[in-house]
């Protein structure tokens, strides 16, 4: 018989548990088999009962459920609309907006500022603040108003923006003196005061570049010039012969009637001729005269340039202080030809220029009578008369010179040199009646004349 043996019987599935799919780590000396009842494998075997696992996906799903309601809960309560105070009307807008976005929810048409230099000028226009801000009424910075976020209840004011200015950095120059002219005319200008530089503190706009005065360190010290005229009303009759153009051949003729009288004279020399006649400069000085300049060789120093002013008048000092052995600071300008302008251009090279107050008009060659008549008849004590040495034909001069000597000196006059004529009057200063003065180290000469 044909015996078949029975199949075996197909094994039953059992389904792995839903919840746990992941195997546990095994226990050393225990097999863990999920679903079962294992305890009489063990009773310290940990399991999850599948109805835990029920229990636990309901509280998975609450949770999840509670979380996005707060989500969206949170979402909605951040985006909420507030009311707050704009200029007095109730705006509404999103909490948590910018000032920026108030501003234009508002429909505010609000005029910014302009960006200024530290002078007061515009820069940009519209370069300043955008607008100002205030808080429940409490001002804000314009960082604040960048920060401050709208909150339920807020009053705001909004205004149009501020100017602002630039940034500037502070710096310490130097103040130059100006050239103070005191007296409107005179036979003399003289330096009464030197100039001296002076510092303050000066705020220099970063952008602009715009200086503006802060405060002063030390006074600038203004040079001063004064046009004064000698007149002695004291009973003393000074008075005080002067001679152009020279040394010439006639310079000797001169200081022998000069001699003769025992009268002084000044002699405004040029350079050039000074370095022609060394010798009469220095004869000058012999006789108990006074040599000044006339500046080098004639220019009008009104038509130069200030450095050929500079140089006319500087070389001139030189050549006669080299002839005569002598120093001047002294000059009588060509022409008289010497303006406020002109003193500016001098660098502090001279300290007094002269003009006159009696002219002889021998350059007319008027014949020698009327030359003595020009000059005795407007005598004054104080006066400072004008006659030529070089420049011509001086017969007529050395013809009225001992005429005019005599008839001042019967008048009572004494013939004095310049200086001594500036060291009789108590209003100049000692050192320019020295004739030689030059300007201190310590000082500066001025570009500009005072305001
Ligand atoms: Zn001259």
């Amino acid at each position: 018989m044909n015996h078949e043996p029975e199949p075996e019987p197909e094994p039953k599935f059992e389904p792995e548990p839903r919840f746990e799919s992941k195997p546990k780590p095994k226990r050393e000396g225990f097999s863990l088999i999920s679903g079962e009842d294992v305890s009489a494998y063990s009773p310290e075997v940990e399991f999850t009962p599948w109805h835990s696992s029920k229990h636990a996906l309901v509280g998975v799903i609450v949770l999840v459920v509670l979380v996005i309601a707060g989500v969206v809960g949170l979402h909605v309560w951040n985006n909420r609309s507030v009311d707050v105070m704009v200029n007095e009307s109730s705006v509404s807008i999103k909490v948590g907006s910018s000032l920026d976005d108030l501003v234009s929810t508002a429909g505010l048409q609000l005029t910014p500022g302009n960006f200024m230099s530290v002078g007061g000028n515009v820069i940009t226009e519209g370069g300043g603040d955008p607008y100002e801000a205030s808080l429940n009424g409490v001002s804000l910075t314009q960082d604040q108003i960048g920060t401050t976020r709208v909150s339920d209840g807020q009053s705001y004011e909004f205004s149009n923006g501020s100017d602002t200015t630039e940034g500037y950095e502070v710096q310490l120059v130097d103040v130059q003196p100006k050239l103070e002219v005191q007296g409107t005319a005179g036979a003399i200008t003289y330096v009464a005061q030197w100039g001296k530089v002076g510092q303050k503190h000066v705020n220099v706009g970063t952008t602009s570049g715009e200086t503006v005065d802060v405060d002063v360190v030390t006074e600038a010290q203004d040079a001063i010039i004064v046009k004064h005229n000698f007149n002695f009303k004291d009973g003393r009759k000074l008075i005080a012969l002067t001679f152009d153009d020279g040394p010439s051949k006639y310079t000797q003729q001169y200081l022998d009637i000069l001699g003769q009288y025992g009268a002084k004279a000044t002699f405004f020399n040029l350079g050039q001729s000074a370095e022609t006649y060394p010798d009469l400069e220095k004869a000058c000085i012999s006789a108990g005269c006074q040599v000044a300049s006339h500046t080098y060789d004639h220019q009008q120093l009104t038509a130069l340039s200030g450095d050929d002013v500079y140089s006319e008048i500087t070389k001139a000092f030189a050549s006669i202080n080299s002839a005569s052995g002598t120093s001047t600071t002294i000059i009588r300008p060509p022409y008289g030809s010497f303006t406020d302008d002109t003193w500016l251009l001098t660098q502090g090279s001279i300290s007094a220029s002269f003009i006159w107050n009696i002219d002889s008009e021998d350059w007319r060659l008027p014949g020698s009578s009327a030359i003595v008549s020009n000059v005795v008849n407007n005598a004054y004590s104080g006066a400072i008369i004008l006659m030529h040495d070089g420049g011509g034909n001086r017969d007529e001069d050395v013809e009225a010179l001992p005429q005019i000597i005599q008839a001042l000196q019967n008048d009572g006059y004494t013939f004095v040199t310049l200086d001594e004529l500036m060291a009789a009057d108590d209003s100049i200063p000692s050192d320019i009646a020295s004739g030689n003065a030059t300007m201190p180290s310590d000082c500066v000469w001025p570009t500009e004349l005072a305001a």
